[in-house]
């Protein structure tokens, strides 16, 4: 690479860390994070064969209706989020995910749901959280995408210019334990449930390769990871709630593959199936 390519790549580099949906860190190599490698020659998600599946939701006897608040990312006072490979404010993507999600889990009857955002209001952290515990919400998920790692000038077709990096795909759910028992086992085992519920359904956890630093892998599931930013840094929906709150990163907006699959209606379904399921496996009393 010349210096002139390698100077333009730093500050590709530079520009796209700034925007993240979260604190960046350099790239590390951790032989103690799990990669997920397919097996040769079969094709893994996002490739545009391979295929999600809607679980069936299953409802033990007895089932109690939980309160659970949908939360879509961002939005808040001059944080509108990074933009996708398609140039979308992560903002939006996440409203739209959220307002689909929600209206999937209501229609299953399962679940009793508000969302934290609507239209244009744009409500503090803080305000979606004190409004979650008043409504005394027993689950509270906010919804985001993720982007990771150095990313390289795409089309501007969409309007751009836009950044594309087609690696480092995958869901990662995120939660804090700064809580005293019970909260963080409540907190850990919600995401627990829900990453594998989402593994289960096709989806395919993030390895964490660019969390080093910021977020800690949780052995309970692929694809859990646990807060570790410094104080003053921490995500506010997952440290600063009073009820269980979990952030799912539902895929790296910067990959071309992966974000146009969540483009597709399958997409949608499936993952909200997914959530439903680990939703009802997290509040289903332990044996
Ligand atoms: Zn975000």
């Amino acid at each position: 690479m010349s210096s002139t390519a390698v100077l333009q790549h730093l500050v590709l580099t530079v520009v796209v860390a700034q925007a993240a949906c979260l604190p960046y860190s350099s790239p590390p190599s951790d032989p103690e994070i799990p990669v997920t490698a397919p097996e040769p020659g079969v094709p893994a998600w996002p490739a545009p064969l391979t295929a999600v599946t809607p679980l069936p939701l299953t409802l033990p006897k007895g089932f109690r209706r939980p309160k659970v608040v949908i939360d879509a990312g961002h939005g808040a006072y001059a944080n509108t989020g990074p933009r996708s490979v398609f140039c979308e404010l992560e903002e939006d993507f996440d409203l739209r995910i959220a307002n689909d999600l929600g209206a999937r889990l209501l229609t299953s009857k399962a679940f009793r749901v508000r969302l934290s955002r609507n239209g244009l209001a744009r409500p503090s952290y803080q305000a979606r959280a004190k409004t979650a515990a008043a409504w005394g919400a027993q689950a509270l998920l906010s919804i985001h995408s993720d982007v990771r790692g150095p990313a390289t000038l795409y089309d501007l077709q969409y309007g751009g210019p836009c950044y594309r990096q087609d690696a480092e795909t995958g869901f990662a759910v995120l939660y804090a334990d700064n809580a005293d028992a019970p909260l963080n086992e409540q907190r850990q085992r919600l995401a627990v449930a829900l990453a594998l519920r989402l593994s289960e359904a096709g989806f395919a956890p993030y390895s964490g390769y660019d969390y080093q630093g910021i977020y800690e892998a949780d052995p309970a599931a692929p694809g859990v990871f646990i807060d570790r930013h410094p104080r003053g840094q921490r995500i506010y929906m997952l440290n600063h709630t009073t009820l269980p709150a979990v952030v799912i990163e539902t895929h790296q907006a910067l990959s071309l593959p992966e974000a146009s699959r969540w483009r597709e209606e399958a997409t949608l379904n499936a993952f909200a199936a997914a959530v439903a399921q680990g939703l009802v496996d997290a509040h289903t009393p332990e044996p």
